[in-house]
């Protein structure tokens, strides 16, 4: 049974977005996209998060109620002048994303409004965003176990807040490239341990197809890449995972080491499916069934 619904164990602050993406597969425009869309959408397969971000007034309500129908609590949503739009390439390298464009919008301006209730939460999932408002909303939930993710676009815009964030939360969690950008270090082990360095109980590193590495004080674990044959767009595969290694330690409720790695296992196969189809198309077709089944094989392909 991966859901039980325990109503304001996660929050999840972040993005949401209208996104263009061009991949060698297709493209979509005004897809719903963001980080927060992504990683609430793959928490609730495991709970139901409550959301803290922001959209214009052209925010298409077809994805308000899509939000809606996942249990996804909009309590803390704002509403104001125009959505955030982010525009991306993928080439053959579908590791990497290039950016064209980025509209901040909204985002740019953006005070989270955060009920109440939220600031109780046990677990705070800070998906990629401007990593002084992540900084804020951190001190907003201090009972909360913190997750922070980061994206090239903040670390060479604002390195400085950046480490000033990690410094107050548990998991750290980002991609290869990102983590070599953020230490000036090509190694990534060397790379893991330096961030660790920074406050965080616990940095995981994305090494998109080639799967993930764990880093934590006496701790190390390398979780493979799913073998998967279709990918037809990698956006958002990055949010999905640590929505759902949120969501599936929110659920739970414990985080030690054990529970950390299932985590680790969960996040990946998650992120699978999501770069299987455009958009969030995949992460809502899948069910819990589906995330046990990919989780019982990457368990296999461990096994020696
Ligand atoms: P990823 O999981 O790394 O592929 O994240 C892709 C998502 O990040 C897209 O849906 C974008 O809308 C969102 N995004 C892109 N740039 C930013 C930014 N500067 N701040 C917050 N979210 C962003």
């Amino acid at each position: 049974m991966l859901q039980k619904n325990r109503d304001l164990d996660l929050v999840i602050c972040g993005s949401i977005a209208l996104d263009s993406v061009q991949t060698p597969f297709g493209r979509v425009g005004d897809a719903l996209g963001g980080s927060a869309t992504y990683s609430s959408l793959a928490a609730a397969h495991f709970i139901s998060p409550a959301l803290v971000s922001i959209v214009g007034h052209d925010f298409p309500k077809r994805y308000l109620r899509l939000l809606k129908q996942r249990k996804i609590g909009l309590e803390g949503l704002l509403v104001q002048g125009k959505t955030f739009r982010w525009e991306g390439l993928y080439e053959f390298d579908m590791n990497e994303a290039k950016t064209l464009k980025t509209k901040l919008n909204c985002l740019e301006t953006f005070k989270p409004c955060i009920p109440d209730s939220y600031t109780k939460t046990k677990f705070l999932f800070l998906a990629n965003m401007d990593p002084s408002v992540q900084g804020a909303v951190a001190k907003k939930c201090p009972d909360a176990f913190v997750i922070l993710d980061t994206m090239n676009f903040y670390i060479q815009n604002k390195k400085a807040e950046l480490v000033r964030t990690v410094k107050l939360v548990d998991v750290v969690i980002l991609n290869d490239a990102e983590a070599r950008e953020l230490c000036n270090e090509v190694n990534l082990i060397k790379a893991g341990r330096q961030i660790l360095k920074m406050g965080p109980k616990y940095v995981v590193i994305k090494k998109g197809e080639h799967g993930a590495l764990l880093f934590g004080e006496g701790c190390y674990f390398s979780a493979p890449g799913y073998p998967l044959e279709k990918v037809k767009d990698p956006t958002g595969a990055g949010d999905s995972f640590a929505g759902a290694f949120a969501g599936y330690l929110a659920s739970h409720g414990q985080v030690d080491e054990p529970q950390i790695r299932r985590a680790v296992i969960y996040g990946s196969a998650v992120a699978s499916f999501c770069a299987e189809d455009f958009s969030v198309k995949n992460l809502i077709k899948i069910d819990k069934t589906k995330i046990k089944e990919r989780y019982e094989i990457f368990k296999k392909i461990r096994e020696f």
